[in-house]
């Protein structure tokens, strides 16, 4: 391995210094371990999600411990539960109030996929009507799997370019899915 070798610097400061980094990578690094989740918890799910932020999993460890029910103040939508079309408008609703840069996560598999409610009445997915980052699969899901789910989020608002909302490409995306 090869050795660093510190140098005194004229000022009489040594020691290891700081890595110089980009501004994307800085602001990526501090979104991601400050994400704000609003939970939209409709049914069984939902009380998965209440056991993840208990004491047990700790949340906080990725620093998203604060639940906003302001979508104002939410950085992530995590919708949990079996989500009905009449609830559907809402769910659209909270999504377009949240600010950019935000992120959904469809946990379990009623919000992923409609799950075992293949009926009228149920919307068979989100990403019906919202654009969906990470889905969590499972009826419900462990905490554990919705903690790998958050870190997959993480991982996406790590390596997110700032400049990556701006795209004519995104916007055409978000136009596709607004309010009919
Ligand atoms: Fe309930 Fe299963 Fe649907 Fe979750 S996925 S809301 S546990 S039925």
């Amino acid at each position: 391995m090869k050795e660093v070798k510190i140098v005194e610097a004229p000022d009489g400061h040594s020691g290891a210094g700081f890595f110089a980094t980009s501004l994307d990578q800085a602001i990526g690094l501090a979104r991601s371990y400050s994400l704000w989740p609003l939970p939209f918890a409709t049914s069984c799910c939902g009380i998965e999600f209440m056991a993840t932020m208990g004491a047990h999993y700790d949340i906080s460890r990725f620093g998203s411990e604060r639940p906003s029910f302001s979508p104002r103040q939410a950085d992530l939508l995590m919708v949990m539960g079996t989500i009905a079309k009449k609830m559907a408008p809402v769910v659209k609703q909270v999504y377009l109030q949240m600010a950019e840069p935000r992120w959904v996560m469809a946990v379990g598999a009623c919000a992923s996929s409609g799950g075992i409610f293949d009926t009228y009445s149920v919307l068979q997915g989100i990403d019906r009507i919202i654009p969906v980052d990470v889905y969590v699969p499972g009826c419900p899901p462990r905490p554990e799997q919705i903690i790998d789910g958050l870190m997959q989020i993480q991982y996406l608002a790590q390596n997110e370019s700032l400049r990556r909302r701006n795209t004519d490409e995104y916007q055409e995306l978000l136009a596709s899915y607004q309010i009919q």
